[in-house]
């Protein structure tokens, strides 16, 4: 887990800027996450979670979406992740 500090200093420096990018030219709809994204890898995300007590439904970074069982994360640029997924960058919600 990374503390929230270290999180805006990963974004700031645009390591997640490519995919932001990407989701601009395809007229910003969220997609869902792939964990073999390279920004995904980034942050070590899963589809299911092995932390106990964390994942992304608790997440202060997810918010719920119209897909069943995924909601956006604004880590990933709101595209869509697992409710039961995790990264790094997870925060108490
Ligand atoms: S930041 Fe939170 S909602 Fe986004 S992938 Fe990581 S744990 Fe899930």
């Amino acid at each position: 887990m990374i503390s929230r500090r270290q999180l805006l200093s990963f974004i700031s420096v645009g390591v997640l800027v490519p995919n932001a990018v990407r989701a601009m030219s395809h007229g910003g709809t969220a997609v869902k996450v792939e964990e073999s994204d390279a920004n995904a890898q980034a942050l070590k995300y899963v589809e299911v979670s092995e932390v106990k007590g964390q994942n992304c439904a608790n997440c202060v970074l997810y918010r719920s979406s119209d897909e069943d069982g995924w909601g956006a994360c604004s880590a990933l640029q709101n595209n869509l992740v697992a409710e039961k997924g995790w990264c790094i960058a997870w925060a108490k919600g």
